[in-house]
């Protein structure tokens, strides 16, 4: 045993270093915040993702309003994460990508994760 854990960033609850899902509080990248398109580690409020360049400042799908590209909404605190609905896939997945970066198929929006 002795596998090493770290806290979630988003609500302090200790997760494996390789957990994919907080147990807490369900978050898909407890331990860094990722760019929703490459994954790469980004900080809150970076204006653009280092690694490919997109912006991380989107609408939100839910109230409209400017939000940073977390897993919710810093406005009405919804989720911006929506379920893939390819086959055999259903990872949560942000809601503007033209593609999973989990299956790789053209990512067809699915209901948000609930
Ligand atoms: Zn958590
Ligand atoms: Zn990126
Ligand atoms: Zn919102
Ligand atoms: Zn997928």
């Amino acid at each position: 045993m002795g596998s090493y854990k770290q806290a979630c960033i988003h609500c302090g609850r200790l997760v494996d270093a390789d957990a994919r899902i907080c147990p807490g509080c369900g978050s898909r990248s407890p331990l860094a915040h990722r760019c929703p398109s490459c994954r790469k580690e980004v900080r809150p409020g970076d204006a653009a993702c280092s690694g490919c360049g997109r912006a991380l400042y989107v609408d939100c799908p839910h109230c409209r309003q400017r939000t940073w590209a977390g897993e919710r909404c810093e406005k009405c605190g919804k989720t911006l994460l929506i379920v893939c609905r390819n086959k055999r896939c259903g990872d949560a997945q942000f809601f503007d990508l033209a593609r999973c970066n989990a299956c790789g198929k053209k990512l067809v929006p699915g209901k948000f994760l609930g």
